[in-house]
C-alpha cells in the first residue's frame, strides 16, 4: 500500500528558481527513504510541499488520502495531524520541559490530560531520555535536545514523519545515536520516514531507499542505496 503518490509536481518560487521540475514518485506505508542531493537541489523544498508549507505549481499529491496540492488553507490541519516534522535546529520551547515540550503537541489538538501523560512519557522513553523529563532545553546536549523534537514529532502516532537534515548540527556519534533511534520507530512503529541530508555516512551505513535530486531533478532511485560520490 502506498502512503505516498506525487504526479508531475512542479515548484516554483515567486522570484521564478525552479526548485522541483516535473517529479513523479511513490513511497509505500512503512517506508524509509533518505532524500539527497548537493545544497540547493530541492531537499527542502520537497519536504516543505509535503507539509503544505509550500504548494506546487502544478502536479499532485496524494498523501495519506488528501489531496495536498489543492488542499484549502482551512484544511492544511488535517493533512498536519498525520505528519511529525523534525528540523535540523530542533525548534524546542526553550521556557517548557522536555515534558512540556512533547505534551505540548497533544495539548494544542485537544486531547484528554490522562491520555497526554500517558504518551507523552512513552515518547520521551522511546527516545531514550526518562532521566530527563524535568530539564529545559540549554540544560540537553545537541543530540538530546534532537531526541526531544523526536519524540515530538512522533507522540500523536503520525503515519509520516518528515526530517529535514536532522543531524545537521550533529557530530558522527550523535548522529548514528539520531538515526538507530529513527531506524527502530520505522521498524517498531511503523511509520514512515522520508530524511532529507546531505550525510554520506549516514546513507551509506543504514542501507534504506536513496532517492537522488539533482537542479530540482529526480535523478535517482536506489531501492536499497548508496551515497553516490558524482552528486556530493
Ligand atoms: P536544498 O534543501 O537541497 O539545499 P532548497 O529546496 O532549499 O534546496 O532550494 C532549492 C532551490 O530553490 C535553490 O535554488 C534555492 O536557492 C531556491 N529557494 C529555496 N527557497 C527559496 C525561496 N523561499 N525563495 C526563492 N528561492 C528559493
Amino acid at each position: 500500500m502506498e502512503l505516498i503518490n506525487i504526479k508531475s509536481v512542479n515548484v516554483r518560487y515567486k522570484n521564478g528558481v525552479n526548485a522541483i521540475y516535473d517529479l513523479s514518485l511513490k513511497i509505500k506505508k512503512g517506508d524509509f527513504v533518505f532524500v539527497i542531493g548537493g545544497s540547493g537541489c530541492g531537499k527542502s523544498t520537497f519536504i516543505k510541499m509535503l507539509y503544505r508549507e509550500i504548494k506546487p505549481n502544478s502536479g499532485e499529491i496524494i498523501l495519506g488520502g488528501l489531496n495536498v496540492a489543492k488542499l484549502r488553507n482551512s484544511k492544511v490541519y488535517k493533512l498536519r495531524r498525520k505528519l511529525g516534522i523534525v528540523f535540523q535546529d530542533y525548534r524546542l520551547l526553550p521556557k517548557l520541559t522536555v515534558y512540556e515540550n512533547v505534551a505540548f503537541a497533544l495539548e494544542v489538538i485537544g486531547a484528554k490530560k490522562s491520555e497526554i501523560q500517558v504518551k507523552t512519557l512513552k515518547a520521551i522513553e522511546l527516545v531514550g531520555l526518562k532521566s530527563k523529563t524535568r530539564m529545559y532545553p540549554d540544560q540537553l546536549s545537541g543530540g538530546e535536545q534532537q531526541r526531544v523534537a523526536i519524540a515530538r514529532a512522533i507522540v500523536n502516532n503520525p503515519k509520516l514523519l518528515l526530517c529535514d537534515e536532522p543531524t545537521g548540527n550533529l557530530d558522527p556519534e550523535k548522529s548514528m545515536e539520531i538515526m538507530k533511534i529513527l531506524d527502530n520507530i520505522n521498524k517498531t512503529i511503523g511509520t514512515t520516514i522520508i530524511m532529507a541530508t546531505h550525510d554520506k555516512e549516514i546513507v551509506n551505513k543504514m542501507k534504506k531507499r536513496v532517492i537522488v535530486l539533482k537542479d530540482g531533478h529526480l535523478v535517482k532511485d536506489y531501492e536499497k542505496g548508496k551515497y553516490d560520490d558524482e552528486i556530493a
